[in-house]
C-alpha cells in the first residue's frame, strides 16, 4: 500500500498503474456480532466510537464493469453515523438481501460492513467491460449503485428495483484504503481541490442537486423563495449555494449564532437563527402548537418583504415537518430526502390540500444529476464546505461530531493521504477561488 501511496504522492499515475493491488487493506468497518451492542439505549447513548473499528480486509475480488480504487480521502455523512449506531435498522440486512441477488453480489454479505459513500483517489484496476476510466485516472465516486436489469431503471436510474447507496447499502464503502465501486460511479476529481476537499461534497451535493434544482425534485427557477433548513450542515451548505446560484432567494434556518455567520459569509441575507427564536413546533410528544409555525411564517415574511416560501428543503422530518408544510405558499412545494429527527411525520393535510401543496420524495441522484453537482464543483460555482478533517484512525470521533451536530458543513477523513493539502493540479484555479473553498475552515 505504501508503493501505491508514494506513486500517488509523486504523481507517478503510470506507474500507479503497474503496482500490483495488495491483498488486503485498512478500513473503517462495523461488525454483524455487535449489531446488538445498543440494545435499550436511546439513540443519544449510542456511540460510534464504540462500534467503529480500523482493521485489515482482504480486498474484494474485482468484477466486470468494476474498479478497484485507491483511496487518498473520503468524508463522513450521515449514513455512516446511521450504520454505526444500527438506526433505523442494521445494515447488514441489506448486505445479506444483497447477496442474494446474484454470485457476483455474494462478496458483499460479510461479517463485517466496510462504510463509507464518499471518496476522493486514484484508479488502481478495472474490471472486463469499462472503457471510459482506467488504472491512472485521478477519481471521485458518487455513491448509487444500480443493476439496470430491469426496464424500470432506463428512465431515471434511481428508479431501477435494485437501487442502492455504496457504503451504506453495499459492502467495500470509501471509508477505507481501497474501494470497491461500479464504473458508472467514477466523475473526474476537480484539479483544483486537495483530495480531502474533493471527496467532501460528492453524496450531499448531488442529494441537494435533484431535490432543488434538478425536474425530478423541486425543480428550482429564479426568483423562488426556498427555505432551508440546515442550511450550515451537509446537505444545505450545498443547497444553499445552489439557491444563491440559480437566482433564487434562500432563507437560511440554522441553529446558533456562528451558523447564521457562516451562511452569511457564503452570501445568504435572509437567515433564520431558530435558537435564537426558540421555535417549539411541539407541545408534547403528540401535539404541535399551529402558532408556531405562524411565527415561522411571519418571520419569513418579515425577511422576504411578504413573500411566501415556494419550496422547503425539508431533511429534518418529524420536528420541523408540519411547520414546513404550513408555511409553503399556496400551490408550493415541501420536498424531502430524509426524517433526521423522526420518520413518522404529523402535518395538518388540509393546509396541503385546499392550498393544492405538493410534497416530493427525493433520494440521492442518478449519475447525470451526480455529474451535474459534480461539475459545478469543478467549474467552480459551488465550492466543498469542509471544516474539519480527521485521520482514519479518529473516525469514530469524526461520526461523533455529526451525529451530535458539533460540527459545519462536511467532516472530512484522511485515508491514504497522509496529510492535508495534497493532490491539487490546478493551482490558478485553486487561487481564484480559495476564500470560497476555506469557507467553512477552522469554524
Ligand atoms: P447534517 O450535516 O447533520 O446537517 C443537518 C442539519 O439539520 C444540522 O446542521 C442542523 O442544523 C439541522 N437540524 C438538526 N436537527 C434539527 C431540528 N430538530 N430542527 C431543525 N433543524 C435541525 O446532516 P446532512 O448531511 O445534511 O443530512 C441530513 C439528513 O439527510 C440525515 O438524516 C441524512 O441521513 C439525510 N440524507 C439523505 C440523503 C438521501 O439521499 N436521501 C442524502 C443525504 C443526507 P442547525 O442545528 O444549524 O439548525
Amino acid at each position: 500500500m505504501d508503493e501505491i501511496r508514494d506513486a500517488i504522492l509523486a504523481d507517478e499515475l503510470d506507474a500507479v498503474a503497474a503496482l500490483p493491488v495488495p491483498g488486503s487493506y485498512r478500513a473503517v468497518l462495523v461488525r454483524k456480532d455487535e449489531q446488538d451492542m445498543f440494545e435499550g439505549l436511546s439513540t443519544k447513548e449510542k456511540d460510534p466510537r464504540k462500534s467503529l473499528h480500523v482493521e485489515e480486509v482482504p480486498t474484494p475480488e474485482l468484477g466486470p464493469g468494476e474498479a478497484v480504487v485507491a483511496v487518498m480521502a473520503s468524508s463522513v455523512n450521515y449514513n455512516t453515523v446511521w450504520t454505526s449506531i444500527f438506526e433505523p435498522v442494521s445494515t447488514f440486512g441489506f448486505l445479506e438481501r444483497y447477496g442474494r441477488l446474484h454470485d457476483l453480489a455474494k462478496r458483499h454479505d460479510l461479517p463485517y460492513h466496510v462504510v463509507g459513500s464518499d471518496l476522493a483517489g486514484v484508479v488502481l484496476r478495472v474490471g472486463p467491460g469499462v472503457n471510459r476510466w482506467k488504472p491512472g485516472d485521478e477519481v471521485v465516486a458518487h455513491c448509487l449503485s444500480v443493476e439496470l436489469e430491469d426496464p424500470a431503471g432506463h428512465d431515471d436510474t434511481m428508479l431501477d428495483p435494485q437501487q442502492r447507496i455504496w457504503g451504506f447499502e453495499t459492502n467495500f464503502g470509501g471509508l477505507a484504503e481501497l474501494a470497491l465501486v461500479k464504473s458508472n460511479q467514477l466523475m473526474p476529481k476537480p484539479a483544483h481541490l486537495t483530495w480531502e476537499e474533493a471527496a467532501a461534497p460528492g453524496l450531499v451535493n448531488s442529494t441537494a442537486y435533484r431535490q432543488l434544482v434538478s425536474r425530478n425534485g423541486a425543480g428550482m427557477k429564479q426568483g423562488d423563495v426556498v427555505l432551508i433548513w440546515g442550511a450550515s450542515g451537509g446537505l444545505g451548505s450545498y443547497a444553499t449555494q445552489m439557491a444563491l446560484n440559480g437566482g433564487a432567494i434562500p432563507v437560511c434556518v440554522v441553529g446558533s449564532a456562528e451558523k447564521a455567520e457562516i451562511v452569511r459569509s457564503m452570501g445568504a441575507e435572509l437567515v433564520i437563527d431558530r435558537s435564537a427564536e426558540d421555535y417549539r413546533f411541539w407541545k408534547d410528544a403528540d401535539t404541535q402548537d399551529p402558532r408556531e409555525w405562524q411565527r415561522l411564517g411571519k418571520k419569513i415574511r418579515e425577511l422576504t418583504g411578504g413573500d411566501d416560501v415556494d419550496i422547503v428543503f425539508e431533511h429534518p422530518g418529524r420536528d420541523t415537518f408540519g411547520a414546513s408544510v404550513y408555511v409553503a405558499k399556496k400551490g408550493g412545494t415541501i420536498v424531502t430526502c430524509a426524517s433526521t429527527t423522526g420518520y413518522l411525520h404529523q402535518y395538518d393535510n388540509r393546509y396541503l390540500w385546499m392550498n393544492l401543496k405538493r410534497i416530493i420524495g427525493s433520494h440521492f441522484a442518478n449519475y447525470s444529476e451526480a455529474w451535474e453537482a459534480n461539475r459545478l464543483i469543478d467549474k467552480g460555482l459551488v465550492h466543498p464546505t469542509l471544516s474539519k478533517v480527521y485521520p482514519m484512525e479518529d473516525v469514530g470521533q469524526a461520526a461523533c461530531d455529526v451525529k451530535g451536530n458539533l460540527h459545519q458543513g462536511k467532516v472530512g477523513v484522511l485515508t491514504l493521504a497522509p496529510r492535508e493539502g495534497l493532490g491539487v493540479k490546478d493551482t490558478a484555479k485553486r487561487e481564484k477561488h480559495l476564500a470560497a473553498i476555506n469557507r467553512f475552515r477552522g469554524v
